[in-house]
């Protein structure tokens, strides 16, 4: 592995057809109500080409570029985890037979997904749910059929979203690892390719049925200033250095009340988290009773009912559900994975409706002195 071969713009078309003749549903970025979200492809032309995105706290929008360029925009509001995890998945159903009841579990995956178009942070964030749900204490047996079943085109960010901060979580914007094939834009005024570095076995047999030819080290070395440019243009920074400690040191923080006046506990930050994973289950019957389902769904720690134990909430006051979600995001996620549960993709930051800033939050906290931490403040 580690080869890198070159292929013009309509090698991409073949790699597509290439992935569904293997059986699999491609999924890829796609430009649907104003952004650019992750849904079923069959052809290069359902990928957004000419288009870009403008991002900023509380604020997306798609543009047109001057160029053709199919991967030129950065991550829009979905995440891969909607089909490694969908948002809603039937556990199992109960049915009622003349004098009992016959249990089904739910239903197993379908498809063989190939994705197209994964950036390195959400390679990163595939990797935190994986430790989740794959070699965790609990691991879940559909998500980890459909792992082992997709196949992976990563894509090299040749810009960078003004929210985005992966350089400060050493997630990116360069792929390293993880994929079965990633791709490199090579586009200017004189050509349109896409340099392929082949990363597994099933990536090379792909490859077999995709016209292509070696990679010159003049492709190389544009591929390498297309990352540095995006590198370069990343729009935010976090200082990870010594944020644990501080951020759990600070519970009572005079900065928690701040943050609680503007957040509407909408809970949008963790539907768009590609590292987000909370859920809740509700059972559902039919009105004759006969039947009966209980359902998965993704649920937030912004709602009220998610703490909720017998008699109450234990997160009721706005203030406690933000502290909760950035703390565990940067701080006690690292106890418990080994890892930050963030990846710097800026999601949260888009598409929070009053543009609170997970970075300006932090270093809020990170930045005050001891004391300040320290400050007692009333309510839970
Ligand atoms: S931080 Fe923003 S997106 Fe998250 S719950 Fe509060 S208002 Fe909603
Ligand atoms: S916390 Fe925000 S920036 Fe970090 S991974 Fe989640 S959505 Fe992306």
């Amino acid at each position: 592995m580690g080869t890198n071969v070159t292929i013009a713009r309509d090698g991409l078309q073949a790699l597509i057809e290439a992935l569904r003749a293997d059986g699999r549903e491609v999924i890829g970025p796609t430009v649907r109500e104003g952004a650019i979200i992750y849904d079923a492809i069959r052809d290069i032309a359902d990928l957004p080409a000419g288009w870009t995105d403008r991002q900023e706290a509380g604020r997306y929008g798609l543009e047109q570029r001057a160029d053709g360029a199919l991967f030129g925009y950065t991550v829009g509001p979905h995440a891969w985890k909607q089909f490694l995890f969908p948002a809603r998945e039937t556990l199992w159903t109960m049915r009622r037979t003349g004098d009992g009841a016959e249990v089904t579990d739910g239903a197993t995956p379908a498809s063989r997904h190939a994705f197209i178009g994964v950036r390195s942070c959400e390679l990163h964030a595939i990797a935190i749910q994986d430790k989740v749900f794959v070699s965790g204490p609990y691991p879940d047996t559909n998500y980890r059929a459909r792992r082992a079943d997709a196949f992976i085109v990563a894509v090299n960010c040749g810009q960078a979203g003004n929210t985005c901060f992966c350089v400060s979580m050493r997630t990116g914007p360069k792929v390293e690892g993880g994929f079965d094939l990633s791709l490199t834009e090579l586009l200017d005024d004189t050509r349109h390719d896409f340099l392929i570095a082949i990363g597994s076995e099933a990536g090379a047999a792909i490859m077999q049925h995709v016209p292509h030819r070696p990679a010159t080290a003049a492709d190389l070395s544009a591929a390498d200033s297309a990352v540095a440019r995006a590198a370069a243009g990343i729009g935010r920074h976090l200082q990870t250095e010594g944020l644990k400690q501080a951020l759990q040191a600070a519970p009572e923080h005079r900065r928690w009340d701040e943050v609680a006046a503007r957040c509407l506990t909408c809970g949008n930050c963790t539907m768009v988290c590609p590292t987000c994973f909370c859920t809740t289950v509700r059972d559902h019957t039919d009105l004759a009773g006969n039947t009966a389902r209980r359902v998965r769904e993704w649920d937030s720690c912004f709602t009220l009912d998610f703490s909720y134990i017998h008699g109450g909430s234990v997160r009721h006051a706005p203030r406690a559900r933000y502290r909760q979600w950035l703390t565990h995001k940067l701080a006690n996620w690292i106890d418990q994975f080994g890892t930050s549960g963030c990846v710097g993709c800026g999601r949260c930051i888009t598409w929070c409706p009053v543009g609170i800033d997970i970075t300006e939050e932090a270093a809020a906290i990170a930045n005050a002195p001891a004391a300040a931490r320290e400050a007692h403040h009333e309510g839970a």
